[in-house]
């Protein structure tokens, strides 16, 4: 049987803690599908078809060959449902710190009642990259910082050519 695992989140833009758990998933899984949700409410810094080019620039290489099959959706709906339409049997979460497990596991508990046949995978951040969140890396980018240590190399570019 194929092991199909969805990676939902909003990936604007795809950090090295995103890379981290993508790179120990290709281990575990036969296909990863990354789920970016969107939000017509929420104006994201880079637009679904930008973030999901970045996500293929940065690992699209690695997951080759690994032999791992690598996807990006959009999805507006459940996470579960997303999943369910999407073939995979494993929702895949990273986990940075306690404050990330409390969070993950009232979801996990909360989608393993509505969809009992996706069961939820946490994966540990490795030690460097656990501080890194998309919204710190997005504000220091607006203040012209270096978000090189942050960001694969081609989310560094397109972030220097969006802001400067
Ligand atoms: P983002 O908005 O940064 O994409 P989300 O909160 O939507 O992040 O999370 C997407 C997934 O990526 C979650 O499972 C989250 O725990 C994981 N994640 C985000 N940053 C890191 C990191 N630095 N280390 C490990 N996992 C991370």
């Amino acid at each position: 049987m194929k092991r199909i695992a969805f990676y939902p989140g909003s990936f604007d833009p795809l950090t090295n803690g995103h890379v981290d758990i993508l790179q120990q998933s290709f281990a575990l899984f036969d296909e990863i599908v990354i789920g970016i949700g969107v939000q017509a409410s929420k104006k994201p810094l880079f637009e679904f078809d930008e973030r999901a080019e970045l996500i293929r620039a940065s690992l699209g290489d690695v997951a080759q060959s690994s032999g791992v099959t690598l996807k990006v959706v959009a999805f507006q709906n459940l996470a579960v449902d997303a999943a369910r339409e999407n073939h995979a049997t494993v929702m895949l979460r990273g986990l940075r710190d306690g404050t990330d497990l409390d969070y993950e596991m009232q979801m996990a508990g909360m989608n393993g009642t509505m969809a009992p046949d996706v069961k939820t995978v946490f994966l540990p951040s490795s030690p460097q990259v656990r501080p890194i969140t998309a919204t710190l890396v997005r504000q220091i980018a607006k203040m012209g910082g270096d978000v090189s240590p942050f960001v694969p190399n081609p989310v560094r570019q397109a972030m220097d050519e969006k802001f400067n």
